[in-house]
C-alpha cells in the first residue's frame, strides 16, 4: 500500500484543498491496497464510501500536505471500522461460574486459545478457571487440553470416554459450580468446513450452558475463508466477540477489518504464537498500521515533522533510496533519532527498522556503543566515511585508537552501518521511503 500512497501522494502535492477528482483518484488506489490486503469487497466498499465521505472538500491544515491528511483520514476510519480506541475485554457480568464457549473451524486456534484464556483468567484476573474439552471428534483432543490445563496451571475437567459434548458441557457446569470456578471454559470441537452438524452441536452446548461469551476463533491468515466462517457462525450461535489467532504471521490484517463488519462483534484477542503467553487485547491501532502496511506512520510523520528539517529530511531520502547510505548519514541519521525520541522508539514505528534493531542487539549495540559512534566515525577519513570498505585491519587500529576505542567497537559500527544500510533497502523495496519523502514534502 505504501508504494500507492506514495504515488497518490506525489499527485496530491500542492494543493489547497481535497477536491473530489483529488479524494476519488486516491481512493483508487486504497481500494486495491484493501483488496490486496484481503480485506472483503463489500467492506471495502463501504470503507471507501465513508472516507470519501469524509475527505472531500476537507480544508487541508496549514501545517500539512494534503497526502498526510488523506493517511490520517484513512487511518482514522480504519481505527474506527476495527473498533475504535477501546479495547473490549472478556464479560465476567454474570453468576458464576461465568462461562465462556470457544467456536471456530478444525485448527483454527480454540484449544490453544482456551489455555491462553484460562491462563489469562488466573494470573491477569486473579480468578479460578475451569477447562473443559468437548471435542470428541479428534482422538486426543481432550487429552491435549488437559496437557496446556497442566502447563498453565488451571484446572481441567476429568475425561469420562464415550461421553458426547452436551452430556460433558452439564458435566462440567456442575463440576465448576461443585469447586466453585469463577470461569468455566468449554473448548468445543471444529470441522473442516462448516456444517449443519456443527451448527447444531454448537446451539446444543450453548443451549445447556448458557455462556455469557461465545468467542468466535479464526485464523487470520486464511483470509476470505475467515470471512465466510464468520458469515456462516453469525446469527447460528450468539457470538460476542472474535479471537484472530496468528496474527504474528505474515497476515496483512485484512481479515480484521472483514471480521468485525460481517460479524458486527467486537475482536477481542489477537493470538500472537504458539506459546501459551502469546495472547494480546487486540488493538485497532496496530492492525489499522498493517493494513496500511507503513508501520505506525501517522504518528511517525507527526514526530517527524517537529523534529526533522524538511529539505535535511527529503536530502536523506533521495539518497537511501537511491541506495547510497554511507557512515555521514548514519551519523546525521542518529541525530535525528536522538531528537525522535531515541533508537529504539523508531525502531518501533517503521517497519524496516525492526531488522536494523534486531541486528543491533545480536551484535552486542548498546548506548555506550552508540556514544562512541560519533568519535569513531569522525576518526575516519571522508574517503573512508563514503566507502567503508577502504577500512582494512590497520586503518581500523588507528581509528579505534583515535576515537578512544577497541577496533571491536569500531567493527560493530561497521556492521551496524551495514546491516541499515541493508534495512533501508527494504524499506525502499516497501515503497516506505519515498512514501515518506513524499509526505515530508
Ligand atoms: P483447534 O483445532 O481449533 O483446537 O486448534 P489448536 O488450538 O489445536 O491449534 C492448531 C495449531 O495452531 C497448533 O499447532 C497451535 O500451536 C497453532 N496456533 C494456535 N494459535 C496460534 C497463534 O496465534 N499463532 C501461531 N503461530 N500458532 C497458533
Ligand atoms: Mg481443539
Amino acid at each position: 500500500l505504501s508504494d500507492r500512497l506514495g504515488n497518490v501522494f506525489d499527485r496530491l502535492k500542492g494543493r489547497g484543498a481535497l477536491s473530489e477528482s483529488d479524494v476519488r483518484e486516491a481512493m483508487r488506489e486504497i481500494r486495491i491496497a484493501l483488496l490486496e490486503a484481503d480485506v472483503a469487497l463489500p467492506v471495502v466498499r463501504r470503507f471507501i464510501d465513508a472516507v470519501t465521505e469524509k475527505a472531500i472538500g476537507q480544508d487541508v491544515l496549514k501545517s500539512v500536505t494534503p497526502g498526510q491528511q488523506v493517511v490520517k483520514i484513512v487511518d482514522d476510519e480504519l481505527v474506527d471500522m476495527l473498533g475504535g480506541t477501546e479495547v473490549e475485554g472478556l464479560n465476567f457480568a454474570a453468576k458464576p461460574p461465568v462461562v465462556i464457549m470457544m467456536v471456530g473451524l478444525q485448527g483454527s486456534g480454540k484449544t490453544t486459545t482456551t489455555a491462553k484464556l484460562g491462563k489469562l483468567i488466573r494470573q491477569k484476573h486473579g480468578k479460578k478457571a475451569l477447562m473443559a474439552s468437548l471435542d470428541v471428534n479428534r482422538p486426543a483432543a481432550q487429552e491435549q487440553l488437559k496437557v496446556l490445563g497442566e502447563q498453565v496451571e488451571v484446572a481441567t475437567l476429568p475425561i469420562i470416554e464415550g461421553q458426547q459434548p452436551v452430556d460433558i458441557a452439564r458435566r462440567a457446569m456442575e463440576s465448576a459450580k461443585l469447586q466453585a470456578a469463577d470461569v468455566l471454559l468449554l473448548d468445543t470441537a471444529g470441522r473442516l468446513h462448516v456444517d449443519e452438524a456443527l451448527m447444531a452441536e454448537m446451539k446444543a452446548i450453548a443451549g445447556v450452558s448458557t455462556p455469557t461469551e461465545v468467542l468466535l476463533v479464526v485464523d487470520s491468515l486464511t483470509g476470505q475463508d475467515a470471512v465466510n466462517v464468520a458469515q456462516s457462525f453469525t446469527g447460528e450461535v450468539p457470538l460476542t466477540g472474535v479471537v484472530l489467532t496468528r496474527m504474528d504471521g505474515d497476515a496483512r490484517g485484512g481479515a480484521a477489518l472483514s471480521m468485525r463488519y460481517v460479524t458486527g462483534k467486537p475482536i477481542k484477542f489477537a493470538g500472537t504464537g504458539e506459546k501459551l503467553d502469546a495472547i494480546e487485547a487486540f488493538d485497532p491501532r496496530r492492525v489499522a498500521g498493517r493494513i496500511l502496511g507503513m508501520g505506525d506512520v501517522v504518528s511517525l510523520v507527526e514526530k517527524a515533522a517537529e523534529s526533522i528539517k524538511q529539505d535535511e529530511a527529503e536530502a536523506l531520502a533521495k539518497k537511501m533510496a537511491q541506495g547510497q547510505f554511507d557512515l555521514d548519514d548514519l551519523r546525521m541519521q542518529l541525530k535525528q533519532m536522538q531528537n525522535m525520541g531515541g533508537l529504539g522508539m523508531l525502531a518501533g514505528m517503521l517497519p524496516g527498522m525492526k531488522k536494523a534493531k534486531a541486528a543491533m542487539a545480536a551484535s552486542n549495540m548498546d548506548d555506550r556503543v552508540l556514544l562512541h559512534m560519533d568519535a569513531i566515525i569522525g576518526s575516519m577519513t571522508p574517503k573512508e566515511r563514503t566507502k567503508p570498505a577502504l577500512l582494512n585491519a590497520k586503518r581500523k587500529k588507528r581509528v579505534a585508537a583515535g576515537s578512544g576505542t577497541d577496533v571491536q567497537t569500531v567493527n560493530k559500527v561497521l556492521k551496524m552501518h551495514q546491516e541499515m544500510g541493508r534495512a533501508m533497502k527494504q524499506i525502499k523495496k516497501m515503497g516506505g521511503m519515498k512514501g515518506l519523502g513524499a509526505l515530508f514534502g
